[in-house]
């Protein structure tokens, strides 16, 4: 069973073709231009099988001939069972599936960002460091600079096996691996190609995904990147360089997405309660999402091909 935010019965700016798409609820991060934060908290979904959810798709199965299902949110990743419940129950009837993540739930240096939500009868699913009696501690925010605390403490008796963070982590691997294979395509967004200023923009650090990343490129796995442009935040020449220097690293990228940033999320906000935090910042013209493009795919170029 799933915590599901919504379902839209006609996406088409969610994968190839046109997309039965999910929109999974719980997200740890908490981008500053995000136009779903009505999807953060994972106890506000809908509880939801994966059965219905795929006989939902199949009522109007022609409508995508050309398209699949696909997985957004909130970040599906924090449901990873029910995801690969739900992948897996696809390929069955032979959808195409897509992913669309911050690639945030990779198991890297911030295991902890596992721990955010707290949801009824899911806890043993979720939080590494349940078994080391950690309940408390583990809120990203407070964890931001204790990414290496998981594993510090081995297990009376047996110090020589895995610890509880060593072993959840080889779970998760393992958990995400069988995704990939039903996984058809993986849209990965790039939030801030450095560390630091991902960290203020969207309250996690960036290292998780950029090893999501070479994971996804290690296995052959299809991926589209996304980034979108903020004036002010992502629209810094040597950063656009800088991540058309990590895509050069990478042989798996079959498509980039350059986004504008918008304010129309900022009415979500307001009916939530929530001060909007760009208020203040312009949107992106689409001329400087251009000019944007243009500095990832040339220094992109040059670094895979040698040439000017
Ligand atoms: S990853 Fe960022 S943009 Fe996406 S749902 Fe989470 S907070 Fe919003």
């Amino acid at each position: 069973m799933g915590y599901i935010h919504s379902l839209e019965t006609f996406g088409t700016v969610d994968g190839p073709g046109v997309r039965f798409v999910v929109f999974f609820e719980g997200c740890p991060m908490r981008c500053q231009y995000c136009h779903n934060p009505d999807t953060w908290h994972m106890q506000d979904g809908t509880k939801m099988q994966a059965d219905e959810i795929i006989e939902k798709m199949e009522r109007n199965r022609s409508y995508y001939a050309t398209g699949g299902i696909t997985a957004t949110g909130g970040e599906p990743m924090m449901q990873l069972d029910f995801l690969l419940e739900l992948f897996t129950k696809a390929k069955e009837k032979g959808i195409p599936t897509c992913l669309d993540t911050s690639g945030i739930m990779f198991p890297g240096t911030q295991e902890n960002v596992l721990c955010q939500e707290k949801i009824p009868g899911m806890e043993d699913s979720l939080c590494p460091e349940k078994l080391s009696g950690k309940e408390d501690s583990l809120c990203p925010e407070k964890l931001a600079d204790k990414e290496d605390s998981l594993c510090q403490e081995k297990i009376p008796g047996m110090e020589d096996s895995l610890c509880p963070g060593e072993k959840q982590k080889k779970d998760r691997l393992e958990k995400i691996a069988c995704l990939m294979e039903v996984t058809d395509l993986v849209m990965l967004d790039i939030k801030h190609i450095d560390d630091t200023e991902h960290r203020k923009l969207t309250g996690q650090s960036n290292q998780n995904i950029l090893s999501f990343a070479k994971y996804l490129d290690s296995i052959g796995k299809p991926v589209w990147i996304r980034h979108v442009v903020v004036p002010g935040i992502t629209l810094e020449e040597h950063e656009l360089k800088e991540l058309g220097r990590f895509l050069s690293t990478l042989s798996n990228v079959e498509k980039l997405e350059v986004l504008p940033y918008h304010s129309l999320g900022k009415v979500k906000y307001d009916n939530l309660g929530i001060e909007y935090p760009l208020k203040d910042t312009p949107q992106t013209t689409k001329e400087q999402a251009a000019w944007a493009r243009e500095q990832i795919c040339s220094t992109w170029k040059r670094e895979k091909t040698g040439e000017n």
